[in-house]
C-alpha cells in the first residue's frame, strides 16, 4: 500500500472535510473530453480531488490528496531560479538530483507557477464552481446526444466532494445529460443517498473481496464497499462493475472467480464486467509528486492471462466480460 494511506478515522475526517459545508467549489486534476472508456458512447470525464483509499497500484497519484500538487517538470526547466526567489516559505531548493519541494512548508500558494518563465512548475487541482464546471462540460452537448454518450465524474474519489455533486448533478439533469459516477465505493452510505437520484450508471470498483488483503493493499473495509454495491443495485441504478488486473495483488484466479460470483449474486443491476490490465505509465506523475512506487519495475500482464481472467469471470455466470489496457506477449 502506498505509504501516505490514509486510517479509518483520518479518512473519515478526510471525507468529512469536504463534506461539511453547503455550497463549495469542486477541486478538480483534469478534464478530458471525447473519452469512450467511462460509460456509454463519448464522454466528457471529470477528475476529482481525494481519495479514501491508498491502493498501492494507483494510476493516477495526483488525485490522492485532496489538496492541489505542485509538480516540477525537469525537461522543461531552465534553472531561471525565479522561483525560489519568489518562495516565501523557503520551500524550494534545485539541486543536482533536481528540484526539491518540501511539501510540509508549501502552501500551495501558486506564486513560484506565476513566477517560472518555463513552464517548469505547475499545480495541479483547479477549483472550479458548479456554473463554471457546466459551461466547461456542456460545450461537448452536440457530441453526447449523437453518441448517446454524457458526462463521468472521477478522480480519485469523487464521493467525497459530494457537497459539489449535490450541487451539480441536478443540474446535468435538468438538461437530460447522461451522468455516471466512477467510485471505488469506499465511502459511508449516507454519501451516495444524497446523490444517487440523479445518477444514470455507476461505474464500481471491486478490486479485492479478500478482507486482509483488502486491507493491506489499499487501506480500506471491503465491507463498506460490498454494502454498498448492494445498495446501489438495490435501487435499481445500471452498474459498471470494473476490477483492475494488477500482478501480484489482484491477478490470482480466486479473486477474479469470487468478485465474479458476488455479482452473479448480489448486483442483479451489473450490466458489464470490465477487467482492467496493469498499466504503468504512471511512473512519470510519481517521480514528479516525489512520490516513490513500489510497482515502477513491475512489467504489464500477459494477454493470455487477461484472457484466462475472462473466461473465469464468464464461468460463474457473467455474460458482458470485457478485457481492456496494454498487455505484453508472453516471455517478453
Ligand atoms: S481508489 Fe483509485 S484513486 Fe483511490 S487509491 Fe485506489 S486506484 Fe487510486
Ligand atoms: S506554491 Fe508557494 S509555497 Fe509552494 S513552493 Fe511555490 S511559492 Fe513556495
Amino acid at each position: 500500500m502506498l505509504k501516505t494511506s490514509l486510517g479509518e478515522k483520518e479518512f473519515e475526517r478526510s471525507g468529512d472535510f469536504i463534506s461539511g459545508a453547503k455550497k463549495v467549489d469542486g477541486i478538480i486534476f483534469n478534464i478530458q473530453r471525447y473519452s469512450t472508456e467511462d460509460g456509454p458512447g463519448i464522454r466528457t470525464t471529470v477528475f476529482m480531488k481525494g481519495c479514501p483509499l491508498r491502493c498501492s497500484w494507483c494510476q493516477n497519484p495526483e488525485g490522492l490528496s485532496k489538496e492541489p500538487d505542485l509538480v516540477w517538470y525537469q525537461t522543461r526547466c531552465v534553472a531561471a531560479l525565479e522561483c525560489l526567489k519568489v518562495c516565501r516559505e523557503e520551500a524550494l531548493k534545485l539541486t543536482e538530483e533536481g528540484m526539491s519541494i518540501d511539501r510540509e512548508k508549501c502552501t500551495r500558494c501558486g506564486e513560484c507557477v506565476k513566477a517560472c518563465p518555463a513552464g517548469a512548475l505547475e499545480l495541479i487541482g483547479k477549483r472550479y464552481n458548479t456554473e463554471e464546471l457546466l459551461d466547461e462540460v456542456l460545450r461537448d452537448r452536440v457530441f453526447y446526444e449523437k453518441s448517446n454518450g454524457g458526462v463521468t465524474f472521477g478522480g480519485g474519489e469523487p464521493m467525497l466532494q459530494v457537497d459539489f455533486l449535490e450541487d451539480i448533478l441536478p443540474k446535468l439533469k435538468e438538461t437530460n445529460i447522461h451522468v455516471a459516477i466512477d467510485t471505488c465505493g469506499a465511502v459511508p452510505w449516507k454519501y451516495f443517498e444524497r446523490i444517487i437520484d440523479y445518477v444514470d450508471l455507476f461505474l464500481f470498483d471491486l478490486k479485492l473481496l479478500d478482507e486482509q488483503k483488502f486491507r493491506e493493499y489499499t487501506g480500506g473495509n471491503i465491507g463498506l464497499v460490498t454494502d454498498n454495491a448492494r445498495q446501489i443495485s438495490s435501487r435499481k441504478i445500471p452498474m459498471w462493475v470494473r476490477t483492475p488486473i494488477i500482478p501480484g495483488y489482484t491477478d490470482d484466479e480466486e479473486n477474479i472467480r469470487s468478485i465474479s460470483e458476488f455479482v452473479v449474486r448480489n448486483l442483479p443491476t451489473a450490466q458489464r464486467y470490465d477487467l482492467l490490465s496493469f498499466n504503468n505509465m504512471c511512473k512519470s506523475k510519481y517521480e514528479r509528486l516525489g512520490m516513490n512506487w513500489e510497482l515502477k519495475d513491475v512489467p504489464l500482464i500477459e494477454k493470455g492471462d487477461m484472457e484466462e481472467f475472462r473466461k473465469i469471470a464468464e464461468g460463474t455466470g457473467l455474460s458482458n466480460v470485457r478485457w481492456s489496457g496494454p498487455t505484453r506477449i508472453g516471455g517478453e
